[in-house]
């Protein structure tokens, strides 16, 4: 077993069971990528167990703070049971579940949906990349899936030094299903569609929005940044006229068209439009237009706090822009899917925008993303999501 030492004072965050070692923390010590490690304080006291990465800046993602805990088959067996155990216990509407979490579920580096009787993954680190198989051969004895497709290709595994991989790991047959979200049909492609397939995080924010809709008798709805219309089926679920759905990604749309149709809504209550956000939004103001509810889901503009200022004024723009197009009394459904943006910072970007557009909110609620995307007291970067749900005064 090789050791990682590390400086001076670099050892408290793994003594608060945070799981992550940057390259500035380490003294000495290399491995194999993947490769399990003990990692050491200076004075060669056990911290963690944990899975070492020659071409990251977190360089060790620990799997265990024990020091009589082997990293094995048996270790991650126990820990995908642990994660599917919490889920159980947890209000989940859907037969689409995210059943791991990453580091929130003591599995750096591993994703896993589950979508209907299909798993969906993603091996995001070399550590998790290691244990591939392992992982595989346990998620589908404790699942009982007909399938676990991989889904590689996220953009984060170039920092782990790894090419994207995608295709069937176990079983096999078609990737395209429907799930059952608060009783609405939707459909993805585990295959083609956006991360695993589908934004899973967002499933309780729809179904609130879905009530908001009802509550505030909004007739006219934009979605903005809609993918495949989850936003814009709750919208019409919630009662509204007529929802006009915004994305820069045409099979997305097209999906959006299919959820109205799929859902037995009337399909001149939906519109779509292929269009860059920004633009639509600046366009409609001009043209003089107005919503009643305004949906505003980016992606992440922000993937770490280096990126913060940059994304704040892109967060800026376009909820200025949409609380000028939204009529007085509408309501504003706003989020950030960014890690280097903290609700704070988020609440202060959009209070700006306010402010820009000469206008005041009530907040309604403070969203963050579903239950099964759960984040631990030891690991606060995990909230990524937060949301905000205004009425513009
Ligand atoms: N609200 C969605 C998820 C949105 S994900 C849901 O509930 O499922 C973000 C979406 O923004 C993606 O579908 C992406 O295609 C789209 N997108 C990214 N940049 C865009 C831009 N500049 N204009 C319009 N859409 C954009």
């Amino acid at each position: 077993m090789k050791t990682i030492r590390l400086r001076e004072g670099k050892e408290r965050s793994l003594q608060r069971h945070h799981p992550w070692v940057f390259q500035g923390s380490i003294e000495k010590g290399k491995a194999d990528a993947g490769e399990t490690v003990r990692v050491e304080a200076a004075d060669g006291s056990f911290l963690a167990w944990g899975a070492y990465s020659p071409n990251s800046t977190i360089r060790v993602r620990a799997w265990s703070f024990e020091a009589s805990e082997r990293i094995d088959a048996d270790f991650f067996e126990r820990r995908i049971a642990r994660a599917l155990a919490l889920r159980a216990r947890l209000p989940v509407a859907s037969d689409g579940v995210r059943l791991v979490h990453g580091e929130a579920d003591g599995l750096p580096g591993l994703v896993v949906d589950r979508y209907g009787d299909l798993l969906s993954v993603q091996f995001l680190s070399v550590g998790s990349v290691r244990w591939k198989d392992v992982i595989a051969d346990a998620l589908m004895t404790q699942t009982g899936a007909r399938g676990l497709y991989e889904r590689s290709d996220s953009s984060v595994r170039s920092l782990e030094g790894l090419e994207p991989v995608t295709g069937w790991l176990r079983g096999g047959g078609g990737t395209e299903l429907t799930i059952r979200e608060h009783g609405w049909k939707l459909s993805l492609d585990v295959a083609t569609g956006h991360k695993t397939g589908f934004y899973l995080d967002q499933r309780d924010n729809r179904a609130r929005f879905a009530e908001m809709v009802r509550q505030q008798g909004a007739r006219r709805v934009l979605n903005c940044f809609s993918y495949t219309g989850g936003f814009s089926v709750a919208a019409l679920a919630g009662g509204a006229r007529h929802v006009t759905s915004i994305d820069s990604s045409a099979p997305a749309l097209e999906r959006v068209r299919a959820h109205v149709e799929l859902n037995g809504f009337d399909g001149a209550r939906s519109q779509t439009q292929d269009a860059d956000v920004n633009q639509f939004l600046r366009d409609e103001i001009k043209a003089g237009r107005s919503y009643d509810a305004i949906v505003l889901d980016p992606p992440k503009y922000a993937p770490t706090a280096a990126h913060a200022e940059r994304a704040s004024r892109a967060y800026k723009d376009i909820n200025r822009l949409a609380l000028k197009l939204l009529e007085p009394g509408g309501l504003l459904l706003t989020f950030s899917c960014s890690g280097g943006i903290s609700a704070d910072l988020f609440h202060k970007i959009v209070a700006g925008a306010a402010m820009d557009a000469g206008v005041d909110g009530a907040i309604l609620a403070r969203l963050e993303s579903a239950p099964d995307h759960p984040t631990t007291l030891f690991f606060p970067e995990g909230e990524y999501l937060k949301g905000l749900a205004i009425v513009k005064q």
